[in-house]
């Protein structure tokens, strides 16, 4: 079976990443199981981050890989946390105190809600070719209290338009069918490449 690197230490994204990656006969292994180093993320955007990612572990492996960086962007706080999602939440990785922050960013402003999108950049490096990214948003807005027990990171907190329900609310199968990653990996399966690493 070909095997690609999912270039992620983040044990949510493997499982999202994975159940996507499921039907295109793939064997998965994640950075984290190959020992391979995070590379800071040094770049201004999702997408340079993605590559940075990528790039690295694919140089490190000499296999195929593909990394996610992903973020959640509050309109009101002129897009914060977004590249620093992960960072809000500490070395704890606690998302309780990533959300209450965001929550008492808006009160400084005089809101309780904004609108907001998570955004995800796929990035897919080979060895000896050139890096292919491929990008996902959905748009919705925060809710307070956080609700729900599904999902991870900012879920909680996070109503898509259309929807009464937040994101850890609704069944992983339900938000892996509409979410940004979705979107982000719907165009990379358009563009055929997971379909070349497979054959
Ligand atoms: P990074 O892409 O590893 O730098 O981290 C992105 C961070 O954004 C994650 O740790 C989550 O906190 C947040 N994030 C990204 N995608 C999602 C999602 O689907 N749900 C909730 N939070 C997310």
């Amino acid at each position: 079976m070909n095997r690609i690197v999912l270039a992620t230490h983040n044990a949510g994204k493997v499982r999202e990443i994975s159940a996507l990656l499921q039907p295109f006969g793939l064997e998965v292994i994640s950075a984290g199981e190959l020992g391979l180093p995070e590379p800071e993320e040094t770049a201004p955007d999702f997408a340079g981050n993605a590559i940075l990612k990528a790039e690295a572990a694919c140089h490190a492996s000499n296999l195929p890989a593909l990394a996610d960086d992903s973020g959640f962007c509050v309109d009101a706080l002129d897009g914060d946390p977004g590249i620093y999602s992960a960072r809000w939440a500490g070395p704890e990785k606690d998302f309780s105190v990533a959300m209450k922050k965001v929550q008492e960013c808006l009160q400084a402003r005089g809101l309780e809600t904004s609108q907001a999108q998570f955004v995800c950049a796929l990035a897919v490096a080979r060895p000896g070719l050139k890096t292919a990214t491929f990008l996902g948003q959905v748009h919705g807005h925060t809710v307070w209290p956080p609700r729900g027990g599904h999902g991870f990171g900012y879920d909680p907190m996070f109503c898509a338009h259309g929807m009464t329900q937040t994101y850890a609310e609704i069944m992983p199968e339900e938000k892996h069918a509409v979410s940004h990653r979705a979107i982000a990996f719907h165009k990379l399966l358009e563009d055929g490449i997971l379909t070349e690493i497979g054959s």
